[in-house]
């Protein structure tokens, strides 16, 4: 059996290796690394996917947050609602801007922002929701948009999850996560479901004026050169990571085919234990691409069970073991615990199994029998 991998960027770039190597080659004689044909090239190809009007590169998904929230002309004092159980990113840009976060719970089955929770936490002051596509399945952006258009607020997704994975909206038809909202983010981090080989990020939106402006804000405010109209930032996707990515882009439904049907697989093995909670997959949509396959456990020591797995070479992960509410850098005496019990509760019981897009059937069965035999003796 091979090696298991949390994550297996090789076996997936050996699967595309030539494409990947002539084009970094390409890039490297042309010597257009910073906004060169590359990258235009990889945005109109995304634009295209997503079935987006725009789609505007930079340097990594937490730049890309904030950007997105710089160009909606949010202002310190804005307060902005996003959910407790995700990546710490999501809310330190909030906080970096100085605009207010304001951490709500999460839904019990999905692991995403609460919806009632987020009516509740609404004031004068909210100005928008950040959903969190957690793990890889697309938040009830429907609900969403509609408490955002009562009480006119933005909404941005932060998509750095699950980029790929298709709603099903209210007629049928269906529409790509990300571009639901007023604006969306990405993250192309090497173990995101579409990675380079380095950092880089995009921000989503069909609104032309802001699409202007996201633009002009990731090149320093400049929207002629050297006229400096807003403060901006550097935050530019390279074009080594361009290509790198339009070598993937064409396989990126394939790629999270394949991790769906891990997931399955997983799924299949472990439902009905008792002591363990398999995540919802949907059979008739493909609104999860299961950037992690994450477990609920019950009455099972976590912690001997992840040096059990390790032990036996098998890689989990424990994602995440501590509400945004409770660290140190965003604890506010406005909270409080009652708001948080699914939240509270979810970080001590999840656990990641290995997820990836090279996963193999022999794997899968070794990973799951181990599992169950900790689990039953426990
Ligand atoms: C990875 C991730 C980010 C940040 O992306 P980077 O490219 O690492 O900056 C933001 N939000 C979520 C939910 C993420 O998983």
């Amino acid at each position: 059996m091979k090696k298991i991998q949390m994550v297996d960027l090789k076996g997936q770039y050996e699967q595309i290796k030539e494409r990947v190597d002539t084009s970094i080659a390409e890039v490297m004689e042309s010597t257009a690394f910073i906004n060169g044909p590359e990258v235009q090239a990889f945005q109109k190809e995304l634009e295209e996917y997503l079935g987006v009007k725009h789609v505007i590169p930079c340097a990594n998904g937490t730049d890309a947050l904030q950007i997105a929230m710089m160009g909606l002309g949010l202002k310190p004092g804005d307060e902005v609602i996003t959910a407790d159980f995700t990546f710490a990113a999501t809310v330190e840009v909030i906080a970096l801007l100085g605009l207010t976060p304001v951490l709500v719970d999460v839904n019990p089955h999905s692991f995403n922002i609460d919806i009632k929770a987020v009516e509740r936490a609404i004031t004068p002051k909210t100005k928008a929701i950040v959903p969190v596509h957690l793990f890889g399945q697309v938040a009830e952006m429907q609900e969403l948009m509609r408490i955002a258009k009562t009480h006119d607020l933005f909404v941005i997704e932060d998509n750095a999850q699950a980029i790929g994975s298709n709603y099903t909206q209210a007629d049928g038809s269906k529409i790509k996560a990300g571009t639901i909202g007023h604006v969306g983010s990405t993250s192309f981090f090497p173990s995101k479901n579409l990675g380079c080989y380095g950092d880089g990020g995009a921000i989503f939106t069909n609104d032309d004026d802001l699409a202007h402006t996201l633009r002009g804000i990731v090149n320093h405010g400049m929207y002629e050169r050297y006229h400096h109209d807003v403060v901006g930032v550097n935050s530019r996707l390279d074009s080594i990571q361009a290509a790198v990515l339009r070598a993937k882009l064409p396989h990126l439904d394939t790629y999270n085919h394949k991790r769906r049907e891990a997931a399955r697989k997983y799924t299949r093995a472990l439902i009905g234990n008792p002591k363990i909670t398999t995540p919802m997959i949907c059979d008739i949509c493909d609104c999860h691409v299961f950037h992690q396959y994450t477990l609920r456990l019950k009455n099972v020591d976590r912690d001997a069970l992840v040096k059990h797995l390790n032990s036996k070479d098998i890689p989990c992960g424990v994602y995440y073991p501590i509400p945004l509410h409770k660290q140190k850098a965003y604890a506010d005496e406005r909270y409080n615990e009652n708001d948080f019990v699914v939240t509270n509760q979810l970080v001590q019981e999840v656990i990641s199994l290995p997820m990836h897009t090279e996963l193999d059937d022999e794997q899968i069965d070794y990973i799951t029998k181990t599992v169950l035999e900790f689990i039953d003796k426990a």
